[in-house]
């Protein structure tokens, strides 16, 4: 009898120590991220590249009209972006940037810091480099980036649809070839060309929640057939058809 009961209890102690190791490798993985790991809680009055990488990832969750700065300062702005995000993805919503806001950022990007349902190659179907724009390449990728964590956030909010890019970055090369304004915020890597489903307008609408300062829709002349999204520094939105 005491036999059996000390084998039984061995072979508890052997099940725990299997399970503690699987928990342990698990929390490993999840925190070393390859694209960026942060390590610390960011909160209201923190300041470093560490915000900004945050507010690149959260830009995306803004209210109308709104657009989130990548200061590196954790204002009150980057407190209401970092809650709509986590209410969005069903964390506790209180605006400070923890464990459980970072693991669902891990979760959402790649290993190269593009959110996981976008590409730069969907984002560049120009050229390999990023090169001939109105802006250097490493500017015209970035801006790249930060366009493609605002559609993530688009995307989520639309109900997890998945979004077609027709057109992203173009070199002026490129933007001449389609007849592009000479002035194109696709010459900055930030413009995105939306077709497929959903609807155009329901696309333009979408966007005005999402920190996209340029929306161009139907109604708008040459976009019957497509949404464009872009941040210009001089805002702009026009869809007619749309009530935009
Ligand atoms: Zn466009």
């Amino acid at each position: 009898m005491f036999r059996r009961v000390s084998r039984l209890l061995l072979s508890f102690v052997m099940l725990m120590t299997g399970a503690v190791i699987g928990v342990g490798a698990t929390a490993g993985a999840a925190h070393a991220d390859s694209c960026y790991t942060w390590n610390r809680t960011l909160s209201e009055g923190s300041s470093g590249s560490d915000v900004t990488q945050l507010q690149i990832r959260v830009a995306g969750w803004v209210t109308s009209g709104e657009r989130l700065s990548y200061d590196g300062q954790y204002g009150a702005r980057t407190t209401a972006a970092v809650k709509k995000f986590q209410a969005a993805y069903g964390l506790g919503a209180d605006g400070v940037a923890g464990p459980a806001t970072f693991s669902k950022i891990y979760a959402l990007q790649d290993a190269d810091c593009t959110p996981v349902h976008f590409t730069y190659a969907e984002l560049n179907k120009c050229n390999s480099d990023w090169s001939g724009g109105a802006v250097s390449a490493a500017t015209a990728k970035s801006n790249a980036l930060k366009t493609m964590w605002k559609l993530e956030a688009m995307r989520h909010a639309l109900g997890d649809v998945p979004l077609t890019i027709s057109s992203g970055f173009r070199s002026r090369a490129c933007n001449s070839a389609v007849g592009g304004s000479s002035t194109s915020r696709h010459l900055y890597g930030d413009a995105a060309d939306l077709t497929g489903s959903p609807s155009f307008c329901r696309l333009a609408q979408q966007a005005r929640t999402h920190g996209f300062s340029e929306i161009l829709g139907p109604g708008y002349p040459d976009h019957n057939d497509h949404t464009h999204v872009a941040l210009d520094p001089s805002p702009y939105w026009s869809a007619p058809n749309c009530g935009i």
